[in-house]
């Protein structure tokens, strides 16, 4: 049996509500991650049918006490006041085997005093969604929550019409949001702010205890440990081409984690522009906008800091946004053209490429993979068809070619290296979908087909090829819907 603790419920006293969660009718397990469930050190007997109650909130490992959280956020760039976990609890912080804590966080939950309109619940379709993103995520090497189990019920949910009522167990080293700190702030409780930035140092950042004896400089040296997560974040999002949609500060997580899955997208055709939230008319949290929405929301936190901090002191931390931001973009930008050393010329390179392939709107995984296998003395390059301005295309290849051949680096080398920085297989929205229809019918076999691919994002395996190749026309105009 896991142990837990409840470290959140028994320090922060005033930061949630304790409650149980609402059970779902006829609720059973349908599905759950067997390597997560081994990383947590997870028997797998826990998932047989005799443990159906502790994945559909009805049973408690010993250790846990089921909380809901409370906190507050910027939703759009306005102020929304108090939000909360309206449908999701905090279950525990199970104790690892190697000593480290993790979240249980039941998501789908039933009412809290924080659901305001809505109804506690969660569709079968988000679930599933969020399973499969976050599992992605984590296997592009992106921090991210982690789901491990998806329960599934005969409980009718009303979204645009009746779905089937699921609930999603998610595992995070935290689930603290940017929003958590704005709660106290607005609501003129300074000593509580000061309690939960002391309480994330002291859980998630010990060394700076030792490190930073001195208060202000330690929160200053946490601050610019945050924004430099958040920076590195973005860069990780923008170059695999995953658009979050809903980058709110109350889904913006404290340790710089991918949370709260909702109208997320990838990337199929390269827009910058790309929106994939539906109700986002402004197109606030477009793809090429989220690095700039995360840097606002780092404002917003700076301003919940302001008591523990001088305004020069949050100004500089945040001033570490761009470079952090520049250089981790750089880096991974510069492994996906397949350059090993650093050039002027490549900034030019890389928006050449991302130029055309917005011109011509190719798609962003497939070109970038295709490109992998590039040979330095061939005066064609694999992506030459995928062009039909062949004239543009080829004026940029000889200037990537003879960018190449700078490096004096084997071919094999650089496409073996490149292969691991473009994923041939992502998330796109028409895979999750079918395994949405069939996971509403009981049938796991594409959900399981998929997640299986989607932990192994850069392999060649003749069996993936069905899911790494281009979307259908009807897969590229997916409407998802904003209701989850
Ligand atoms: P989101 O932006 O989707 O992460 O959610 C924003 C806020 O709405 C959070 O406080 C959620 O807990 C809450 N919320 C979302 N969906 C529901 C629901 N079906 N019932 C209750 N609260 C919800
Ligand atoms: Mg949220």
């Amino acid at each position: 049996m896991p142990q837990f603790e409840h470290h959140y419920a028994d320090q922060l006293p005033g930061f949630y509500t304790a409650l149980q969660p609402t059970p779902l009718k006829g609720a059973r397990l349908l599905y759950h991650s067997e390597s997560l469930a081994q990383e947590l050190g997870l028997d797998e007997s826990l998932f047989g049918a005799d443990h159906r109650e502790y994945w559909c909130g009805e049973k408690f490992f010993p250790g846990m006490l089921p909380v809901a959280q409370v906190y507050s956020g910027h939703q759009f760039g306005v102020w929304a006041g108090q939000l909360g976990d309206g449908r999701g609890i905090l279950l525990g912080e199970q104790v690892l085997p190697g000593g480290k804590r993790a979240d249980w966080h039941l998501k789908g939950a039933g009412l809290t005093p924080y659901s305001r309109m809505g109804d506690g619940r969660a569709v079968l379709r988000s679930v599933v969604r969020e399973f499969l993103a976050s599992e992605a995520l984590h296997h592009l090497s992106i921090p991210t929550t982690r789901a491990l189990t998806i329960a599934t019920s005969d409980e009718p949910v009303f979204r645009e019409q009746p779905e089937r009522g699921a609930m999603l167990i998610r595992v995070a080293e935290s689930h603290i949001r940017f929003g958590h700190f704005e709660h106290f702030y607005y609501r003129k409780q300074p000593e509580q702010v000061k309690q939960l930035a002391d309480y994330v140092i002291a859980h998630h950042w010990p060394e700076l205890l030792e490190s930073e004896p001195v208060e202000s400089s330690r929160y200053q040296r946490w601050f610019t440990e945050v924004v430099g997560r958040t920076a590195s974040l973005m860069a990780q999002w923008q170059s695999v081409g995953f658009a979050h949609g809903v980058m709110n500060t109350d889904n913006m997580s404290i340790l710089g984690l991918t949370i709260d899955y909702g109208p997320f997208g990838f990337l199929d055709d390269y827009q910058p522009g790309y929106i994939c939230n539906h109700s986002d008319h402004q197109g606030r949290y477009s793809y090429d906008n989220q690095p700039a929405v995360a840097y606002w929301n780092l404002h917003r936190l700076a301003q919940t800091l302001s008591g523990l901090m001088t305004t020069e002191q949050l100004q500089t931390a945040l001033g570490e946004y761009e470079p952090a931001l520049m250089k981790a973009y750089g880096t991974l930008m510069r492994g996906k053209l397949g350059f090993f050393t650093e050039n002027k010329l490549d900034n030019d390179l890389l928006t050449g490429l991302l130029s055309l392939m917005a011109k011509e709107g190719r798609d962003f995984t497939q070109t970038f993979r295709l490109l992998s296998q590039t040979e330095q003395q061939q005066a064609t390059s694999p992506l030459r068809d995928e062009f039909i301005d062949r004239a543009a295309f080829d004026s940029w290849y000889q200037a990537y070619r003879q960018r190449l051949l700078t490096e004096e680096v084997a071919d094999a080398t650089r496409q073996e290296a490149m292969k691991q920085r473009n994923p041939r297989i992502i998330l796109r929205n028409y895979l999750a979908q079918q395994a949405i229809e069939r996971a509403e019918k009981d049938d796991i076999s594409a959900l399981t087909q998929l997640h299986q691919a989607l932990r192994d994002p850069y392999s060649d395996a003749p069996q993936y090829d069905a899911m790494a190749a281009l979307p259908p026309d009807w897969g590229k105009h997916l409407e998802i819907s904003c209701s989850s």
